[in-house]
């Protein structure tokens, strides 16, 4: 049994989105280009985190990343084998999932620290984990300016091993901001300090007086879609993007890499209606119209994900050719005026991907409503199927 709204997933679009990424990081700084940490967060952005998993892995994806712990053993359950880097804090987490799924934390709170290494004691394990700096984005991370105070306890850790220290950008989508090359210049002040003077590896700890050995030479990370678009300084030892991997450019920037949406939304028309003069569509009994109006109603709604500001700024297409969203989104169907157009009950809709010459994608969907695309594609429902392809 399949409900006529659908999800199509192109694997074979990720695949290569995944490689023209790789590719541009070979073209643009080769010898030594840097790595990639595929980021498959939130079911991988609404597309099915398994079935994304595995496609990148076979596409060369070594490091994925993923919100939680609960993710990251989501992944292990779905057959991935690649290293899962978990960006998300830890402090109210059960830890037994890193163990368990050989996960890779981020500390990045001193309860963090301390939570992870007794749980490591506890596993007579060592752990290698990331350690993630806040350099201006005021979420997670240890300050950027107070390192020397914090991060002792955190580098003395018997049982943790430090792999990669990283950051994130705040503003990497605007080229406005300042903000972007101060995190920067912020992030390399604190790598020396992480790294120890002059790359000895050695932590100095002025309170305590004594030097901490950093165990090995930790790799760095800190780009986003964005910040890997726009400026290759920060792209350092790995590059994370999300969204580029799913065929979409972070607005507002334009795109420099030939990219496929992965996601198509499709559905089919159940009814069509003839409106008359005055009448209006849905709940509310807006779109009150001026003359006789014909309207397709589509299976899917708000519970679906489809945002109710949709209604009267969105299109769908039908036959190849745009038909406004009109009246009220409701939870399980909205309407679109196919006034003129040939429709009949079965006639497939296209709400996010290509038919015939034209496309809605996520950028103009989110646009449309005052969002982002992650937004729109982290909140395809799970009522819908994913077609994997
Ligand atoms: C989500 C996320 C990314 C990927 O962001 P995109 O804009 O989708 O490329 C990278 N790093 C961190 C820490 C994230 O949370």
């Amino acid at each position: 049994m399949i409900r006529p709204t659908v999800a199509r997933i192109d694997l074979s679009a990720l695949k290569s989105n995944y490689r023209r990424i790789v590719d541009y990081l070979a073209r643009e700084r080769s010898p030594n280009p840097p790595g990639v940490i595929a980021v498959v967060k939130a079911n991988a952005y609404g597309h099915g985190a398994g079935q994304v998993a595995r496609a990148l892995e076979e596409a060369g994806a070594d490091l994925l990343a993923c919100a939680d712990i609960e993710e990251g053993v989501a992944l292990r359950a779905a057959g991935v084998r690649a290293g899962i880097l978990v960006f998300g804090a830890l402090s109210v987490s059960a830890l037994d999932g890193l163990f368990d799924g050989r996960l890779t934390p981020t500390i990045s709170t001193p309860g963090a620290a301390r939570a992870v290494q007794a749980a490591a004691a506890r596993y007579k394990q060592r752990l290698r984990y990331h350690l993630k700096i806040d350099t201006g984005m005021n979420r997670l991370g240890f300050r950027y300016d107070g390192l020397r105070r914090t991060l002792p306890e955190v580098l003395a850790s018997p049982n943790l091993d430090l792999e990669a220290v990283y950051t994130h950008f705040a503003t990497a989508d605007d080229l406005e901001s300042p903000l972007f090359n101060d995190q920067r210049l912020r992030f390399e002040r604190a790598l020396a300090d992480v790294r120890g003077e002059k790359g000895t590896g050695i932590f100095l700890a002025p309170a305590s007086g004594e030097n901490i050995p950093v165990p090995f030479s930790p790799y760095t990370h800190a780009a986003n879609s964005a910040a890997l678009l726009r400026d290759s300084r920060v792209w350092y030892d790995r590059v994370r993007p999300g969204l580029l991997l799913y065929g979409a450019v972070p607005p507002p920037l334009a795109s420099t890499l030939p990219l496929t949406p992965v996601m198509t939304l499709g559905s089919r028309v159940v009814a069509v209606k003839g409106v008359r003069r005055g009448e209006g569509v849905g709940y509310g009994a807006r779109f009150a119209s001026e003359g006789p109006r014909t309207v397709a109603i589509i299976p899917a709604g708000y519970a679906d994900g489809l945002d109710v500001r949709l209604a009267g700024r969105g299109s769908v297409l039908i036959r190849g050719r745009r038909a406004p969203i009109v009246g009220a989104v409701s939870m399980d169907m909205l309407a679109a005026d196919v006034t003129a157009l040939d429709v009949s009950p079965g006639d497939e809709v296209v709400i996010i991907g290509s038919q015939g010459p034209d496309r809605i994608d996520v950028r103009e969907m989110a646009a449309a409503i005052g969002t982002i695309p992650y937004e729109i594609l982290c909140r395809i429902g799970s009522r819908i199927e994913r077609i994997y392809e």
